[in-house]
């Protein structure tokens, strides 16, 4: 088999379980037990949370344990919101091709009364620094832009939109899960005042992510009850989680720089290959692209179809992200970067890990190529384009 969906999620790695590991059977006690066993527990957490914290460049009482990106983007975006409601600021400006994560946190606030601006993400898949600082209002309370995107890959100029939220004192949120693992991401150089990671999306364990809130913002509780997380999030810690995802993302942060230009010549040549296939286009800007993303569209063929196929040919992919994957509307980021309707349904998004080898992208290549020419075959759309009843959308 070959994985190729690692946008979704990732395989653990090895140093990741074996930090887990002692927390089950060994390092047992709860973190906030006041006796000894308690204490090594605490231990335990407060090392995973400087190893956050150093990873990010931020403080360790800026760390805040989360089940995942889904719960650190509902808190940040809701906590900014209470914050700016208390001013009586009501406006949030966030791009078109977020995370549903936040999608649907801003769903819950517009039937709050909040504003909401959707930031353009252009044809490149990239929101434009003048228009959001068009954007900006005096009722502005925050600005969330992801960093990078989970289905196209591309990276947003994160350092000068934090930059601009500075200047205007607006608070600004990045869904990072992306690119925490992936990319350099440094909170203090981005400007970032908050962010949100998710473990398993840099092979570490699912059910934990983080939320860094920097000092001074007060944040809102999703979950109520003890006092663990500063107060700010309640629930017995997922202490052999955390300490798996500390693990995974202190290897994934010292191998950057060997991963990146191995996967990025990987990335390059497997989008060379598909794009030798005839009306076929890549979604997401080249350059400002995760080294490990690829998203092409073929024309006259079903992302459905494809992924069947390719699946059986021992190939696992998405058509985008996870969630929109089953369903049949198409992606709401492609749509939002100009793709047609028909166009968005023949989408296909390959993301790599270092695991992946040149070998495996020779094979999906072929693989690829051979099952969108049977499938084009078999297509009414495409005998339609093929006899000029029809004009292609990809030339
Ligand atoms: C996966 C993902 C999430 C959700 O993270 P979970 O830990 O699965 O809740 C949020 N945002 C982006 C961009 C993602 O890729």
């Amino acid at each position: 088999m070959i994985y190729c969906d690692n946008a979704a999620t990732t395989k653990m790695s090895r140093a990741a379980i074996d930090a887990m590991l002692p927390y089950f059977d060994t390092i047992y006690a709860n973190p906030s037990s006041l006796h000894s066993a308690g204490q090594v527990a605490h231990e335990g957490l407060s090392e995973a949370r400087e190893t956050v914290a150093d990873i990010l460049g931020a403080d360790f009482k800026e760390i805040y344990f989360t089940s995942g990106g889904s719960e650190a983007d509902n808190q940040a975006i809701l906590s900014a919101a209470a914050i700016g409601e208390r001013k009586g600021k009501k406006h949030i400006i966030s791009s078109a091709i977020e995370h549903h994560a936040v999608l649907h946190t801003l769903d819950r606030l517009r039937d709050r009364g909040f504003n909401i601006t959707l930031l353009d993400a252009h044809e490149d898949g990239i929101v434009r620094i003048d228009e959001l600082e068009k954007a900006i209002r005096p009722d502005t309370a925050l600005v969330t832009v992801m960093y990078a995107n989970n289905e196209i890959g591309t990276i947003q100029p994160i350092r000068e939109i934090g930059c601009i939220c500075r200047e205007k004192g607006v608070i600004f949120h990045t869904d990072a899960v992306q690119a925490v693992g992936h990319i350099d991401v440094d909170v203090d150089r981005d400007n970032i005042d908050m962010l949100s990671l998710s473990a398993h999306k840099f092979h570490g364990p699912k059910g934990a992510g983080v939320l860094y809130a920097k000092k001074g913002i007060p944040l809102t509780n999703l979950i109520e009850g003890g006092a663990q997380e500063r107060g700010k999030r309640a629930g017995t810690e997922n202490l052999p989680a955390i300490a798996g995802m500390a693990a995974a993302l202190k290897e994934a942060a010292e191998n950057l720089d060997k991963n990146i230009p191995k996967i990025t010549r990987m990335r390059d040549k497997l989008i060379e290959h598909l794009l030798e296939i005839p009306h076929t286009v890549l979604n997401g800007d080249i350059k400002n692209r995760l080294p490990g993303n690829i998203n092409v569209c073929f024309e006259g063929i079903e992302g459905e179809s494809l992924l069947l196929l390719l699946s059986r040919a021992g190939i696992c992919a998405s058509s985008g992200s996870a969630c929109t994957s089953g369903a049949l509307d198409p992606s709401h980021v492609l749509l939002a970067i100009g793709r047609p309707h028909e166009i968005a349904h023949g989408s296909l998004r390959l993301s790599l890990s270092e695991a992946n080898t040149m070998d495996e992208v020779e094979i999906m290549a072929t693989e690829i190529s051979k099952v969108v020419e049977y499938l084009r075959g078999m297509s009414p759309v495409w005998r339609d384009l093929m006899e000029g009843k029809r004009s292609y959308v990809i030339q």
